[in-house]
């Protein structure tokens, strides 16, 4: 029986159908074909058999490429095996390989007239073998792979008025293991057109990833994984072994390991390049080249590391990534305090710190004797404290010196790449001359005409004392006359002295090598002649005072005092603020002890109070110049006074205005009569009033570096630590004695201390109505009263409460404006928010740089509770134990988190904010217009170039310095 012809036009059929297969043949890359039946150009060499079996057609495409299908369709007949079998195909080391099938298969029923036995399936076996000319296999030795029916899957074909459908089936064998294997297609009685086979394995692709290149690589078998080890790519090395797993279905899974490029490449896409001429990369743990950091440059390709600039250094332990450095200019400011035989030597830090923070000082000393003759090294007797090189502090004790010897001392400064650099050190030399001081002097007051005086000789005397010279003259009268005594004790008895009149003593030891330098002034009052003793006037009063050159160190031994009923003698002993003395008070005496400030408005005639309190200054002593300040009442001025057989002295003048109310002209003198109570170091003194002349005037002591706020600010970081302590201890001093006097201040504030040409902080400002008028930081309150919020204990702000411990509480503030050098107490906050923020328990952070001991000073200031609060004199001692040893304050208190750019809560991403944030936002112009517009151009930058964008102030230049370190710390990468 002449087989069914399955499609009236064969030839035109299979045209359609190979057009529809070959349009579907863009294979995935990861498949590898091992056989394609549409694109083999020879002969295929498959088998059929029986003859009447699966029959084989072949059409030449539009290209004259032949194309060749199989076809079987005997529905007719039934009992039908037709088998057609491949030639052998080559595994290719593929352990699972996969055959896709593309075929029509006529459904019976289209078929007019066929038996039931018509059959819709057909099955495909394989069969392992080495042998490739197997020319016989036995159908029982094939493997069935499946029954394939027609399904879904097809893809749909017009031919004529038909529409065909061309499925496409895929299967798998796998665990593959001989050299190849051969399909077999069994037909069982179906309508079969057979139009495309391919078989094809996969594989995992070459592909690079973390910079490592895995190679293609076949799939396993089953499902198994292929673990593949990755080679790092050109220029890159391993960082940890890279490595990944194909897996079954041909993709890339886990990838494990990276490679990272060689220093001087950079990783791009997935390779690795070069850094460019002017960057470079040190380590192949950095990702990026970075662009040469200051003072650097790399002139070529691949550089790992930028060479410095001409007379620029790097030391082998400076980071790469640091900006090449040089050798800091000389310290300056050099100042010498010579202490017998010994010399402080104090400095500041050099301008130009060469670029780097590691800045230590050395000491070289040459001495010369007296006469300057036989000049040579100092030799190894002196000693250094805490050493003579390496000093990471600006300031050294030399002790050991020889007595009547000039030194030379030069201090250089040093950093890290001194050695590196030839040119010659930067130094800065102080000279100085040794002498010997009496250090301690005893006195002893025995009558009104002779006083006994015992001190000590110096601590350390080189060579043998020969005698002591004692000299002395009536006070303010030396020009005149004075007088000089010599013993080989050290007491002595002067006699023939006036009654209750004030005489000046000093005293200086001679030695084997000379005279020694003077000690300290002495002030004593010999006894009035009408005197009232009280206790025994034999039993004398004993105090010690140290005066050494000059220094401040103070000894107190008893005192004990006479006292006469209109006039009181006391001792002056000008080193010690602190000590007890008598006070001469409205008339009355007044015991040691119980000094009380007595209040103007207690006067019934304010102008007794005055005349009480304030000396009468006749006006033709007065000589003014020049405008210094203005003042409630009128004009500040400074000028001169000069009183009758006294020194002439710069005086300041408070003048009051012209057209003044009576009520103005109490006012403006009541200070003098508050001030007049005083007599303190530490507060401002008064000289006298002008009352018989107009204008009325207040004359004080002048201050010529004016007030401490805006001395402070002009003066910004210039001063070391204990010369700040210094000056507070100075006011606290001030104000242990205002204290003591039941005085309480009300608006102490730097604003209102004055500082003199030797930096002595005295507290002024005593006028009635200052609080109220005069303060412009003044704020009214809901009471009605008038409050520098920001400076104000919080009891006295809700409700009055003025007291000793709400002046600490503004001593605390004080303290504050010192250490952040005249910064706003509380910025801009408002004065509602500051009341706020106290109540809740805010308080000021510590300013930058400050150590942690005055920070907590502070903050016991501010203590809630003022029965908490230290009192004046506690401040007074701590602040002392600070300078004696000044080792603790080397501790900073953290910095407060908005300054600290290494805390994560500071984070700034302009150079505008980060300027905001460490507060010097008043230069975001300066650096905007130098060129510093992102963060990381600022992090190399120098104090050169701070100068050169205008930041001149030093402390300025520490403060975003030290902040540039800290975003150093933090770390930035910069990409090129
Ligand atoms: P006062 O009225 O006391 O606040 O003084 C006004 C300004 O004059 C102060 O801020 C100071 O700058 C200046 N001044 C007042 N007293 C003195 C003084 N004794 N020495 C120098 N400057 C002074």
């Amino acid at each position: 029986m002449a087989p069914v012809r399955i499609y009236p036009s064969l030839r035109f059929l299979l045209l359609h159908l190979l057009a529809a297969a070959r349009a579907v043949r863009n294979y995935p890359e990861n498949e590898v074909t091992l056989l394609d039946s549409m694109s083999a150009l020879g002969d295929l060499g498959w088998e059929a058999y029986p003859a009447e079996g699966w029959e084989e057609i072949s059409v030449m495409d539009e290209r004259n490429t032949p194309m060749r299908t199989y076809q079987v369709c005997n529905v007719m007949e039934a009992n039908q095996n037709n088998w057609l079998r491949t030639r052998h195909i080559a595994r290719d080391g593929a352990q699972r390989v996969y055959i896709e099938i593309k075929f029509t298969l006529r459904d019976c029923n289209s078929l007019p007239g066929v038996p039931g036995t018509c059959k819709e399936t057909f099955n495909m076996f394989y069969y392992e073998s080495n042998n490739p000319n197997l020319w016989f296999i036995k159908e029982s030795q094939y493997v069935k792979i499946d029954t394939i029916a027609a399904d879904e899957s097809f893809t749909q074909v017009d031919v004529g008025d038909r529409v065909m459908k061309l499925n496409t089936e895929v299967r798998d064998i796998s665990n593959l293991s001989k050299k190849g294997f051969y399909l077999a297609f069994q037909d069982v009685g179906a309508c079969i057109a057979l139009v495309s086979v391919r078989v094809f394995y996969k594989k995992c692709p070459l592909t690079v990833l973390n910079l490592a290149q895995f190679p293609d690589t076949v799939t396993g078998g089953d499902s198994a994984l292929v673990e593949v080890r990755g080679a790092c790519v050109n220029d890159s090395e391993e960082f940890e072994a890279p490595r990944m797993y194909c897996s079954a279905d041909g993709g890339w899974l886990v990838p494990i390991g990276r490679c990272i490029c060689k220093p001087g490449f950079e990783e791009h896409k997935d390779i690795c390049q070069p850094c460019r001429p002017g960057s470079y990369k040190a380590s192949s743990m950095d990702t990026y080249c970075t662009k040469c950091p200051p003072h650097s440059y790399s002139p070529q390709e691949k550089a790992s590391e930028c060479a410095c600039d001409k007379d620029f250094y790097r030391t082998h332990t400076d980071p790469r990534s640091m900006a090449c450095t040089r050798s800091p200019s000389a310290p300056e400011n050099p100042i010498s305090t010579i202490n017998e035989t010994s010399v402080t030597l104090e400095w500041s830090p050099p301008r130009e710190n060469g670029g780097r923070g590691d800045v230590t000082y050395s000491i070289h000393c040459k001495k010369c004797s007296g006469d300057g003759r036989k000049c040579g090294p100092c030799g190894s007797g002196l000693h250094f404290v805490p050493r003579q090189f390496g000093l990471s502090d600006t300031k050294v004790l030399v002790t050991d010196l020889q007595p009547h010897t000039n030194y030379t001392f030069s201090i250089e400064a040093v950093n890290g790449v001194s050695d590196l650099s030839p040119s010659p050190k930067q130094l800065v030399s102080v000279n100085i001359t040794t002498s010997q001081t009496v250090s301690v002097i005893l006195k002893e007051r025995k009558s009104k005409d002779s006083v006994t005086l015992a001190w000590q000789g110096p601590d350390r005397a080189s060579g043998a004392i020969v005698e002591y010279e004692v000299i002395y003259y009536e006070k303010n009268q030396r020009d005149q006359n004075y007088t000089v005594l010599k013993t080989k004790s050290n007491m002595m008895t002067v006699e023939g002295l006036k009654p209750g009149t004030t005489y000046v003593f000093r005293v200086r030891a001679r030695t084997d090598g000379g005279y020694g330098n003077y000690g300290g002034e002495i002030e004593l009052e010999t006894s009035h002649e009408d005197m009232l003793a009280i206790g025994d006037p034999n039993q004398s009063t004993i105090l010690a005072v140290s005066i050494a050159g000059g220094i401040v160190l103070l000894i107190f031994l008893v005192a004990c005092f006479v006292v006469s009923g209109r006039h009181c003698g006391y001792i002056k002993a000008k080193q010690d603020p602190d000590e007890e003395k008598m006070q001469f008070q409205h008339g009355r005496v007044k015991l040691p002890g119980s000094r009380t400030y007595i209040h103007p408005h207690t006067y019934e005639d304010p102008n007794q109070a005055v005349r009480d309190f304030a000396k009468e200054i006749d006006a033709s002593c007065i000589r003014i110049e020049r405008v210094i300040g203005a003042g409630e009442f009128g004009e500040v001025c400074s000028g001169r006074l000069k009183l009758p057989s006294k020194r002439e002295i710069y005086v300041a003048i408070k003048s009051l205005k012209a057209g003044y109310s009576e009520k103005q002209r109490r006012d403006f003198l009541s200070e003098a009569s508050i001030m007049g109570q005083f007599d303190h170091p530490n507060i401002i003194r008064l000289e006298g009033v002008v009352t018989r002349c107009k204008p009325v005037m207040i004359i004080t002591e002048y201050m010529e570096n004016g007030s401490l706020d805006t001395f402070l600010k002009k003066h910004d970081g210039q001063f070391t630590i204990i010369q700040l302590v210094g000056m507070l201890r100075g006011i606290a001093s001030g104000m242990k004695y205002l204290s003591d006097m039941n005085y309480v201040h009300r608006d102490l504030a730097a604003r209102n201390i004055l500082v003199n040409s030797n930096l002595v902080c005295k507290v002024s400002d005593f006028g009635l109505s200052r609080v109220l008028e005069d303060d412009p930081e003044a704020a009214y309150t809901t009471r009605g009263g008038k409050i520098p919020i920001r400076w104000t204990a919080p009891e006295a702000i809700a409700y009055r409460k003025f007291t000793s411990a709400s002046d600490v509480w503004s001593y605390g503030i004080v303290m504050w404006e010192v250490i952040s050098y005249g910064e706003r107490p509380y910025w801009e906050m408002s004065n509602q928010d500051v009341i706020k923020a106290i109540d809740e328990g805010y308080r000021l952070p510590a300013p930058m740089d400050c150590p942690l001991v005055l920070h907590q000073l502070m903050l016991d200031c501010w203590e809630k509770g003022r029965s908490e609060r230290p009192k004046f004199g506690q401040i007074v001692n701590t602040l002392d134990k600070l300078i004696r040893n000044p080792s603790i304050l080397k501790e900073l208190a953290n910095c407060s988190m908005w300054e600290d750019p290494t805390t994560p809560e500071f984070s700034v991403g302009t150079v505008e904010e980060w300027l905001d944030a460490i507060k010097m936002g008043q230069y975001k112009e300066n650096f905007a217009s130098a060129g510093y517009v992102t963060l990381d151009s600022i992090l190399y930058i120098s104090v050169s170039e701070l100068v050169k964008m205008g930041v001149t102030l030093v402390g300025h230049q520490k403060k975003i310095l030290s902040s540039v370190q800290g975003l150093q710390a933090r770390g930035t990468h910069v990409h090129v």
